[in-house]
């Protein structure tokens, strides 16, 4: 570790038991001048077994996970538990409490800033991040972090690794993915993502698995379903529960960068399909209108690749580079 964390831990995480406590997350401020934020970390203690990390709330727009790991906190007792599980549900609580992707205090995505940096008073977003990379993942062997597209995206219910071809945990992330059983499974390449916490997780030698469960600004409980049950698979897969039902199928695929589909400018979409279309390179996307020129005929947005369309913008209005869709490609044989 570089620089120490300026976050401390108010509970034992080695002693068997369970507990549940709040980080103390340093952040003065104009009406708390030596304040804190008390992000929830809860711990599993059993037998002997591997430690694993389950986090929620990365981002704050995306509930499945802080749901999720709320319930299974609360049911799972050590006596079921044959290693260690540490929980952290609602990981950048402001952003979970403030309905939004990034920290409502800096501004951060969680999930772009697990760049080694403790971070400064006004930073809490960073603290957390150095916190989760570099105290906690040195003392876990696989973590999950539980993510859905927030307002901005909805997903068909997917599971995600980083991987590529040079990953020596590859083989090992494709099992965990195939325990998880959402219905899609998807690679992405680490090139571009080492800002995450599954770059985090790879530094560290973490075995960690990411979601995309649904969206849209919301749960459902098919959602809800989907990451309950893939978590429990995913545990029962590192052995550290039994009596989990078998997972169902998983069809798996890549994203690559030719299967973002991007608004090319401002206007009000259209779309032409929904998450879970199969479509051709070059079909039809979308029409975007001009709400400054209403006569005019919209503009057709068109697909580059083939493949199966994973997710959608649920919100109409669109600005030049939001993202519109993206596909996955089924993996070569
Ligand atoms: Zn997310």
């Amino acid at each position: 570790m570089t620089r120490p964390s300026r976050v401390s831990c108010p509970i034992d995480l080695e002693a068997p038991g369970k507990r549940f406590g709040h980080l103390r997350v340093p952040h003065s401020s104009n009406r708390s001048a030596y304040g804190w934020i008390g992000v929830p970390i809860g711990v599993i203690v059993g037998g002997a077994g591997p430690t694993v990390y389950l986090g929620g709330g990365n981002h704050g727009d995306e509930y499945e996970g802080p749901i999720t790991l709320l319930r299974l906190f609360q049911e799972l007792e050590p006596e079921r538990v044959r290693g260690r599980l540490i929980v952290l549900p609602m990981t950048n609580l402001p952003a979970v409490l403030a309905y939004q992707r990034c920290s409502p205090i800096d501004g951060a995505n969680l999930n772009r800033t697990f760049v080694g940096d403790p971070g400064l008073d006004h930073e809490p977003t960073k603290a957390i991040a150095h916190f989760v990379e570099e105290v906690l993942f040195p003392r876990c062997d696989a973590a999950i972090d539980l993510h859905s597209g927030g307002r901005t995206l909805d997903y068909v219910p997917s599971a995600l690794a980083r991987t590529g071809p040079d990953d020596p945990l590859r083989a090992r992330k494709l099992a965990a993915l195939r325990a998880f059983g959402a219905p899609v499974s998807y690679l992405v390449p680490p090139v571009g993502n080492d800002n995450g916490i599954l770059g985090a997780a790879d530094r560290k030698g973490v075995l960690a698995l990411g979601t995309e469960l649904g969206g849209a600004g919301t749960v459902t409980p098919t959602t809800l379903a989907v990451a309950r049950r893939g978590v429990l698979g995913f545990l029962a897969h590192l052995g550290v529960l039994d009596g989990v039902p078998e997972p169902g199928p998983t069809r798996v695929v890549e994203v690559r960068p030719e299967h973002y589909v991007w608004a090319p400018r401002a206007g009000l979409f259209e779309p032409a399909v929904v998450q879970g279309a199969e479509v051709e390179a070059g079909a039809l996307a979308g029409w975007l209108f001009d709400p400054d020129e209403p006569e005019r005929a919209p503009l057709e947005v068109r697909f580059e690749a083939a493949g199966l369309v994973l997710c959608r913008r649920p919100i109409p209005m669109v600005e030049r580079g939001d993202c519109l869709f993206h596909l996955g490609a089924d993996l070569a044989a």
